[in-house]
This record gives C-alpha cells, structure tokens and sequence, in this order.
C-alpha cells in the first residue's frame, strides 16, 4: 500500500516541523483513498519535546471540516526534531488507527526526511510514499 503525498503537502509539513522546532510539531492529513489532498496543521499541547498530542475540541473541528468537504482522515503525522524518523516506543503505543499513515518527519541535521508507517496492534510496517 502506498500513500500518495504531493510534494507541495511534504513541503508544508517539513515548514510546520521547522517552525515548531525544537518541539515536534503533528497534525492530520485528509483526502480520499490514500491520496492526500489537504494538510491539517494541528497544536501541540504537549511542550517541552520529545512527545505530540492534539486537543480533541481541534481533532473534533478538523474531522467536520474533512466531513463538510468530503474528505477522510487518511493519515496523522508529526515530527522528529532530533531523531531518525522512524515511530518510538509511544508512538506505537498510542496508534490507534490502522487505517491511518502514520507520517513522520525527521529534522535531524538540518535534512529534513519523510518516511510513512502503518502500526497495527503494535507492528510497524514502513509505506512507501508517493509523491506523483
Ligand atoms: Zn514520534
């Protein structure tokens, strides 16, 4: 399965990721399919770096917008100010919805990286990412 991701949406992500550095930065990414179309940027509530989460008041007014433009929740991303880009040990236990891409974004060394995941009742397995 491949998540097909424009260039100009990994574009926004990675300005997000720098902009919240040295906090990772998270939001939700919208479309049909596996095809994103929209970019979601989320607050993070947690400070103080290396965790994410989303307020529920904002992951409830992003899933009506996605509703009211018939789009569907394809995948959740954030990012990793200092690590490789690949999900840690939380980030496995608080994925709750396989259908979703779980994209992470790495910032290490000023190289900016994506890579997509799904996890599924704790195993990961890498997606590739199409950026067509
Ligand atoms: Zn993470």
């Amino acid at each position: 399965m491949k998540l097909s991701l424009k260039k100009i949406h990994m574009a926004e992500i990675v300005e997000h990721a720098k902009r919240e550095f040295p906090n990772e930065a998270c939001g939700l990414l919208a479309g049909k399919g596996r095809k994103v179309g929209r970019v979601y940027q989320m607050a993070n509530t947690e400070r103080g770096g290396m965790r994410y989460s989303i307020a529920l008041k904002e992951q409830f007014d992003a899933a009506r917008d996605m509703r009211s433009q018939n789009l569907e929740m394809v995948g959740i991303y954030h990012s990793h100010p200092n690590v490789r880009p690949y999900p840690s040990f939380r980030d496995i236990k608080l994925a709750v919805h396989p259908e979703c891409s779980y994209v992470i974004v790495s910032l290490i060394n000023g190289m900016p990286e994506i890579r997509s995941f799904r996890i599924k009742n704790g195993m990961v397995t890498e997606e590739e990412i199409d950026a067509g």
